[in-house]
């Protein structure tokens, strides 16, 4: 039986009829590969824009967020792994269409929502529905905000960009071992690039995170990360954040004063770095 290639993400999966990728979204049916998750809704909240987090965008307003289940990175310290680790089998869902979440979207302009974030799992291994919602979004007057990995064909998210208003996108190591770590080795080239092409994006405002890891980051790396992304353009605002032991990782969250020491550090770089999570 030949196999059909998945041409979304760096993982290029093969994949037999009937078979669903590694980021147990995705799904070969008669040689195309699909996402099998397209509007199957596991988080519906309206949330404020800066728990996205977006610190230097649209402050004081609110996102109707939205996730599915899924994604293409297996982080053993994965902070949503009921959602993002798993398949349609494994989580609730319920279907919504990309008219019906507009219209809940529209509905809710009245408690200060500004549009929709597409967020929780790994929204863009569902691209097309992102797609679809997002260009009904635009029609109705609302904004699209996307909180990704940024691990996606580079040539794609291109496609995609001119219907984003704003992108926080993981920034989650500047190595690629660490990336390999996640079962993705050759993600980071991909992410730098798609970076790079939102923070050239006239129309969409980009912030970058990096969850701190206990035991798995290391501050030379972000000092690392920092420097490219100051280079790159000292305004896109940087988020610290802090990690929680969770899904197959246990160990204790680096010191609050070394992460509040290093965001001290990347100020002398970047005009916005905040620090998230810190308890
Ligand atoms: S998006 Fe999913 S199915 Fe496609 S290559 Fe990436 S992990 Fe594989």
């Amino acid at each position: 039986m030949t196999k059909t290639q998945c041409h979304t993400c760096p993982a290029h999966c093969e994949l037999d009829e009937g078979q669903i990728g590694a980021c147990h979204a995705r799904v070969n049916r008669e040689g195309h590969v699909t996402a099998e998750n397209y509007g199957r809704i596991t988080g519906f909240a309206l949330d404020p824009v800066e728990k996205k987090p977006f610190a230097r965008w649209m402050g004081g307003s609110y996102l109707l967020s939205v996730g599915s289940y899924g994604c293409n990175l297996h982080c053993p310290f994965c902070q949503n792994d009921d959602i993002s680790q798993v398949g349609a089998d494994d989580v609730r869902w319920r279907s919504l269409s990309p008219e019906q979440l507009v219209e809940q979207a529209l509905d809710l302009r009245n408690r200060g929502n500004i549009g929709i974030a597409y967020t929780y799992n790994e929204p863009l291994v569902g691209w097309a529905f992102v797609s679809d919602c997002a260009q009904l979004a635009h029609d109705a007057g609302l904004l699209n905000a996307v909180v990704s990995n940024g691990c996606i064909e580079p040539g794609l998210f291109a496609q995609l960009l001119p219907l984003f208003d704003a992108v926080n996108i993981d920034l989650k190591a500047f190595n690629e071992e660490f990336y390999r770590a996640c079962g993705m080795p050759t993600g980071l080239d991909a992410i730098k690039t798609n970076i790079a092409a939102a923070a050239a994006c006239p129309t969409c405002h980009v912030e970058v995170t990096t969850l701190f890891v206990g035991g798995m980051s290391s501050t030379d790396d972000v000092r690392a990360a920092g420097a490219w992304l100051a280079e790159l353009d000292r305004s896109i605002p940087y988020h610290i954040s802090q990690y929680h032991p969770a899904y197959r990782w246990d160990a204790p969250p680096a010191p609050n004063s070394t992460l509040r020491a290093l965001i001290e550090e990347l100020r002398g770089t970047l005009d916005t770095v905040v620090g998230g999570n810190m308890w």
